[in-house]
């Protein structure tokens, strides 16, 4: 049995592979040390062998309760991506499954290849209208993404989306084509509507060194890029002080940010509730959008979701508390499961990229009703 995860998003530590019947394994952390939970890595194994592979420090990762009703995602080919058993005890997280091919690969969720956001990039730069700029570079040498969909003219509004601020949720990206395939598609009414009625500046990975290094939440010097953007500095979070530079230039309208959530086993929005000032007109907006986005997939709910900040108690590190007090604009945050929607459970698959990429393009119809309302 061999086991290791030198590759794009890699993450594993093996202490033992001796007994496929108990192969203990640890998530190596993040840099600096202070986050950990994102895993990947390959077994290359006899087929039909019963394998149990246990990682042992699951009960310090940064969110234990991620793993409860947790179920592993695992492919023999690095296309489809399946859910095997796990099952989280003793501080330890049990993984089961007989493959039926030699190779198998397992992650935390269905990763999102480097050479798959190269591949979205020209696709998405190839269409009319769109222009692909790098802002500046990462800390490890990696290019800042930014697409341009749309000039910037008179009052026309400047919609931000940005995604995987957090590398480890790897969901946003998958939600991140799904929209841009739409956004971009010539046989879409919608986004041919939106593309005359909005300017888009769109991320889709914010966190490229993060990404490919395997990490769970931070840069390659250890940053937690989502709690950078009250002052962002080219040395420690330059992805954050480019962006937000970029913002600067443009205006804001709307931003929307994102993300995947460990815990909970659903699709919300969270908003700017708590940022000093917040205004009538940013709540009327924000309910548009979210009342918009429920009616348009039903992957996407506001029954669950995180406690709203009482009114001044925003985090004004985090991207959405900072755009929205910056800006005065509509910011908002979409989280979506690594688990699956328990309100629409499929136990095959769980939350998927395939799901993840219609929620994305399902969002258009949200933008849209917002958009009206500006
Ligand atoms: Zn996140």
């Amino acid at each position: 049995m061999h086991i290791d995860a030198a590759f794009d998003s890699g993450n594993i530590e093996v202490v033992d592979a001796s007994d496929p019947a108990a192969v203990r394994l640890r998530i190596r952390p993040d840099e600096g040390g202070d986050f950990f939970q994102w895993f990947h890595f390959r077994v290359a194994a006899e087929r039909g062998v019963p394998q149990a592979l246990r990682i042992e420090n699951a009960g310090s990762a940064s969110y234990p309760a991620g793993w409860e009703g947790y179920r592993a995602v695992a492919s023999s080919d690095q296309r489809t991506w399946f859910r095997v058993d796990a099952e989280y005890r003793d501080g330890v997280l049990h993984i089961q499954h007989t493959p039926t091919t030699d190779l198998t690969w397992y992650a935390y969720f269905a990763p999102y290849p480097w050479t798959r956001h190269q591949a979205l990039l020209a696709r998405s730069a190839a269409a009319p209208g769109v222009r692909a700029r790098v802002l500046g570079q990462t800390l490890d040498g990696r290019s800042m993404d930014l697409l341009e969909v749309g000039e910037i003219v008179d009052d026309r509004p400047v919609v931000w989306v940005i995604g995987r601020q957090h590398p480890g949720e790897s969901m946003a990206e998958w939600w991140m084509e799904g929209f841009l395939g739409r956004l971009l598609d010539p046989a879409d009414p919608l986004g041919r509507v939106l593309r005359e009625r909005a300017a888009w500046r769109i991320v889709p990975n914010m966190n490229p060194d993060g990404s490919v290094r395997g990490h769970l939440r931070t840069n390659a010097c250890g940053a937690n890029l989502n709690r950078e953007w009250h002052e962002p500095t080219l040395a420690r979070s330059p992805e954050v002080k480019l962006v937000r530079d970029e913002m600067d230039r443009t205006g804001v309208a709307i931003c929307l940010d994102v993300h995947g959530d460990e815990a909970l086993p659903y699709n919300f929005i969270a908003g700017a509730e708590g940022i000093p000032g917040w205004t009538g007109r940013q709540r009327g907006l924000h309910d548009t959008f979210c009342d918009a986005y429920v009616a348009a997939s039903p992957d996407f709910q506001r029954a669950h979701g995180y406690p709203v900040d009482a009114p001044g108690a925003a985090n004004m590190t985090m991207c959405t508390s900072a755009v929205a007090a910056r800006f005065g604009c509509l910011a908002m945050t979409l989280e979506m499961p690594f688990k699956d929607n328990a309100d629409l459970p499929d136990p095959g698959v769980g939350w998927s990229p395939e799901r993840a990429m219609r929620l994305g393009a399902a969002s258009l119809d949200a933008f849209g009703r917002t958009l009206g309302e500006l």
